[in-house]
């Protein structure tokens, strides 16, 4: 079977790969659509330093092919359509007996910490697998990741209904936190992102005001939604240039959420005062796989079919999805594996 693979900074390349059979407790999944992740792009580059040869995708539907005599637990079946949690935890480390599963302690269990997607098949855990409900495509299903990583950006800060809530950087997970957002009660629900129609998809999905950070005053102009500033500013554009403003823009006692992909490894100049004097606080937010189950209940709960706005590429044209996720233009990109 094919699997992307990044050998070398700057080189990923579709490449044939072994797959071993399902074990005990493990499925066999033929992969039918990969969405390009925020992460991806940067492995290529190296702006994101994982140990090469890395394997890509991390956002992924597809159909049980095969279950390993122990895959019982969950009623998989083949020829079920499932999404696909790329945490292959080991379930039994302090972190997992603690609801971290995304921090296992055990990155060697037993293959490997993370499965990669962006290929034709790929054998997992039974508790990596997720059958999906009737109304949801395989497409949409490939959101599923990107849904389980914006629920911290709720729970880590949560809002009470009717706090204003601003958010910057409305991409595929933007879209959702958005969502999100306003099925919490926001109040003031503001999105900042300079993307025509992604300011225009965000109005559809629940922001009530928008502001274009590139020809606008967008501090000013979200000063005027708010005077107070926000009880939660979400930063999910991975721009480390608009953190500073979180803190001018964060209300009274109000929380900021450090949500996106900062490939520059920012080393961040905080006016310390501002932050004790509003009693503000920051949160971070990374991975996902305890939140996996919720992600596929709240599936049927948000308009996925109005960000599935982008191209899908064939498999072995991965680089042209990879390019046109770069561009910034849509809220998803697919690869179509099989
Ligand atoms: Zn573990």
């Amino acid at each position: 079977m094919k699997a992307v693979i990044v050998e070398e900074i700057g080189k990923a390349v579709l490449k044939e790969m072994p797959l071993a059979d399902p074990g005990f407790e493990e499925v066999k999944v033929r992969i039918a659509y990969c969405g390009v992740g925020a992460f991806d792009p940067f492995i290529i580059t190296g702006e994101i330093a994982l140990p090469l040869p890395w394997r890509l995708g991390y956002q992924a539907s597809g159909i049980i092919e095969e279950l390993g005599p122990g895959a019982l637990a969950r009623g998989l079946k083949v020829g079920d359509r499932v999404a696909l949690d790329q945490y292959r935890y080991c379930g039994s480390c302090y972190n997992c007996m603690h609801d971290r599963e995304t921090f296992c302690e055990r990155r060697d269990y037993p293959y490997g910490y993370l499965d990669q997607m962006m290929a034709e098949y790929i054998v997992v855990h039974q508790r990596q697998a997720w059958k999906l409900p009737d109304s949801i495509s395989l497409e949409e299903a490939t959101l599923t990741e990107n849904i389980g990583a914006c629920l911290p950006a709720m729970d880590l800060a949560p809002p009470k209904m009717g706090d204003s809530i601003l958010v910057i950087g409305s991409g595929t997970c933007g879209s959702i936190i958005v969502q999100l957002a306003k099925l919490q009660g926001a109040k003031d629900l503001t999105v900042v992102e300079p993307v025509s129609f992604k300011r225009d998809l965000a109005l559809k999905l629940g922001a009530k005001h928008v502001i274009d950070p590139k020809n606008q005053d967008w501090v000013a102009e979200a000063l005027k939604i708010s005077p107070r500033g926000f009880d939660r500013v979400i930063e999910a554009s991975g721009y480390s240039e608009m953190l500073p403003q979180c803190i001018d823009l964060v209300a009274q006692c109000g929380k900021i959420v450090l949500f996106g992909v900062y490939p520059d490894n920012p080393k961040l100049d905080y006016d310390v005062h501002k932050i004790w004097f509003k009693e503000a606080s920051i949160h971070g937010v990374f991975g996902q796989s305890n939140l996996f189950p919720r992600a596929v209940d709240m599936l049927e709960s948000l308009d996925l079919k109005s960000m599935m706005d982008g191209p899908t590429f064939p498999l072995e044209d991965f680089m042209k999805a990879i390019e046109a996720h770069k561009t910034g233009q849509y809220a998803r990109v697919l690869v179509k594996c099989t």
